[in-house]
This record gives structure tokens, C-alpha cells and sequence, in this order.
């Protein structure tokens, strides 16, 4: 198990990674102090693979554990459902000092974390990761939320969680789309702000999609190390916080456009392409450096060309989503691999003129 630190003062947490955690979980949570009721919110596929293996090392350290199953599906981010887990844990008499456990993909984080953030003014949050894409970026950071009618986590607030546990063993279930879409933002980490680490990435994608848990760890535990270090400087997401938006102005867009039917982490990868287009039509990224995360983003099974969309949909989401002011969009853009930077001088013209491909 190897361990990284994200430091925020009194808020700072840690994220353990390694193989075989959710066992060592109770023990691990006796002796940080905590005791007596925790609260397990999990999906039924979640709970049917894992559920059972973390009740009981929960049981086993003296928690009285009760957990609470709601259905697979981003359509659970709601107040409703937020609402019906409050009665839950009212109804299983949850206390202030009742912890509650996160235990599935990044819904589930946010879900849980949002009623965690607000259940008696905020009880003690543990996430516990099981997708590629929660392990490394949404329970890391503070972000929890529901959404609001098709408008995505517009409920919500910073709440850090007291530690994140990133069982890596558990991403042996995970289906194929599911991996594809975590090493999307495992790319993105990368290709943002640690070149290094981009290497490693050219050399052991494939073992990584074949589920090697060396190479998993050793990934998830780089990629949490530039979130935490990201998340420590802009707690709030007031500045460097919005380079972890690269791939995701084009790529929130295509999402809208395509009615969801393109997956998150196939939208960001098309994006990410499209954005370092971008950055070399600028005079700022080399051609060679556009190449080399194209070949990597294909490597991991993941699209970067242009979808068959409509173009006027794709920046009309683009508008709705960002400011526009004077054919002028916020972007992130590389400098190179392991170097982004924020703008708000990039042209809508030629975004779309990249679009298209031109
Ligand atoms: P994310 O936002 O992290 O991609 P979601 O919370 O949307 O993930 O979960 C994606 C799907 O994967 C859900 O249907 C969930 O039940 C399922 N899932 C989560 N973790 C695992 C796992 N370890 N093995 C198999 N399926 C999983
Ligand atoms: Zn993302």
C-alpha cells in the first residue's frame, strides 16, 4: 500500500492505493479514532461485488454498520435520492459522529459526499473509490454535488473527505468502457503536468488495459499525486484548479451534443486531441508533441477524431457552457507535454475550424 498526502491545513487527508485494501478498512478507521455507526452508500452492482467485503472488516473493528443501495445510474445525483438517504439514516438513528462510506464510481462519490457535506450540518466523509476515473480524480479534491434536472452538479459544495481509499483490486470488475474512460483523465493528468509520467504511459498502456495491478497502482497513485498537488494550490478552484479542465471545453460540449450517448472519457479524449490542434495552430505546441498524445490517447482505446456531429450543436453547447466574449473562448492549452496553461484567447473560429478539420 503506498500513500500521498493532500495537504489543505486542518482539512489535509490521505489516499492510500494499493491491492487488498477494503479488508484493512475497519481497522484502519478504529485507529484514526472513529467508532460506533457508519453508514455504507453504495449502488446495487457495487454492493453485489464489494458490499460485503467492506461491512465486514467494518463489523469485524466494532462499527455498527448499516448500508444504504441505491441503483446504478448518473439519474441517482438528485436531490430526491439525496432526500430519500436522509430518511435512511435518520431512520437508522445516524449521528453526527456516523461516518459515511462512499463505496462505488464517481456518482456514488458525489452522491454520498453531498449527503455526507449536509446530513446534521456534515458527518465524516470516507471515500472509497471503486472505477479507474473515481480513483483518480473524483474523490480526490472535495467536489460533491447532485444534479439538477439536466444541468449537472449545480447542487453542491467543498467537502474533503478524512481519507480516500483506493482499493486497486477492485478495478478487476470494472468494464471495459469504465477502464477507457479513467485513463482518459489518466492522460490528461499527465499530459497537463508531468511529462515523465507521460512516458511511463507510452511504455505500459497495454499492460495497464490488461489489468496489470503493478502498473494500475503505480498509475493511480502518479495521477492522485498531480490531483492532490493540483487540488492543495487552488482548494477552490479559483485558478490552477481549471487545468485539470483540459480536454473538457470541446469535450463537455460533444457530451451535450451527442445527448450522452458519447461517453465522458471518449468525449474528454476527442477534446484533449482538439485542444492540442489548437494549441499548435497557435504557434504554441509542436506538431510532434500533437502526435505523441494522439498516439497514446489510440493506445488507451480511445477515440480522437471528430464524431459525427453537428457543429453548430457542438459550439452552441460550447457557448452555453463557457463565456464568450468577442469570438473569445477560456481554453486550456499545452505548451508542450507536462506543461498546460489557461487562456482566454483562443478564437471560436478556429476552435471550430479545428473541429471540422481544416
Ligand atoms: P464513474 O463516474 O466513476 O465513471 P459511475 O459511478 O458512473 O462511475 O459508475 C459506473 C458504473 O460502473 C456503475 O454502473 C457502477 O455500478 C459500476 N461500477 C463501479 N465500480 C465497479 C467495479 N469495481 N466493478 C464493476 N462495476 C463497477
Ligand atoms: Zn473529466
Amino acid at each position: 500500500m503506498k500513500k500521498i498526502k493532500v495537504k489543505l491545513g486542518s482539512n489535509s487527508y490521505e489516499v492510500r492505493v494499493g491491492a487488498d485494501l477494503l479488508g484493512q478498512t475497519g481497522q484502519w478507521l478504529k485507529e484514526w479514532g472513529f467508532s460506533g455507526k457508519a453508514a455504507i452508500i453504495t449502488d446495487t452492482t457495487v454492493d453485489g461485488l464489494y458490499g460485503d467485503t467492506l461491512s465486514q472488516s467494518l463489523t469485524r473493528d466494532g462499527f455498527n454498520v448499516t448500508t444504504l443501495v441505491v441503483p446504478p445510474g448518473e439519474e441517482q445525483k438528485s436531490l430526491e435520492t439525496a432526500g430519500s438517504l436522509y430518511q435512511e439514516l435518520t431512520g437508522s438513528y445516524a449521528e453526527r459522529t456516523t461516518s459515511i462510506l462512499a463505496l462505488g464510481g464517481g456518482v456514488i462519490g458525489d452522491l454520498a459526499g453531498f449527503v455526507a457535506a449536509t446530513y446534521m450540518r456534515g458527518v465524516p466523509l470516507i471515500q472509497v473509490p471503486t472505477t479507474l476515473l473515481a480513483q483518480v480524480d473524483s474523490s480526490i479534491g472535495g467536489k460533491v454535488a447532485v444534479d439538477h434536472g439536466q444541468l449537472k452538479n449545480t447542487i453542491g459544495v467543498f467537502y474533503q473527505p478524512r481519507v480516500v481509499i483506493s482499493d486497486i483490486d477492485t478495478l478487476k470488475t470494472l468494464p471495459e468502457v469504465e477502464l477507457a474512460n479513467g485513463l482518459s483523465e489518466i492522460i490528461k493528468s499527465a499530459a497537463i503536468r508531468n511529462r515523465k509520467f507521460f512516458n511511463f504511459l507510452e511504455s505500459n498502456l497495454e499492460r495497464a488495459r490488461a489489468l496489470d495491478v503493478a502498473v494500475l497502482e503505480e498509475i493511480v497513485l502518479e495521477t492522485a499525486k498531480i490531483k492532490a498537488e493540483i487540488v492543495a494550490r487552488d482548494e477552490k478552484d479559483l485558478g490552477l484548479r481549471g487545468i485539470l479542465n483540459y480536454g473538457h471545453t470541446v469535450g463537455h460540449a460533444l457530451e451535450t451534443a451527442s445527448n450522452f450517448q458519447l461517453q465522458h472519457g471518449q468525449a474528454v479524449a476527442i477534446g484533449m486531441t482538439a485542444a492540442a490542434r489548437i494549441s499548435n495552430k497557435m504557434g504554441i505546441l509542436d506538431e510532434n508533441e500533437v502526435v505523441r498524445l494522439k498516439n497514446v490517447i489510440e493506445k488507451a482505446g480511445l477515440p480522437t477524431e471528430m464524431p459525427n456531429l453537428n457543429i453548430k450543436d457542438i459550439i452552441s453547447a460550447m457557448k452555453h457552457d463557457k463565456k464568450v466574449l468577442q469570438d473569445k473562448i477560456r481554453f486550456i492549452l499545452l505548451k508542450a507535454i507536462g506543461d498546460a496553461f489557461i487562456t482566454d484567447e483562443v478564437s471560436l473560429s478556429l476552435v471550430e475550424e479545428v473541429l471540422v478539420g481544416k
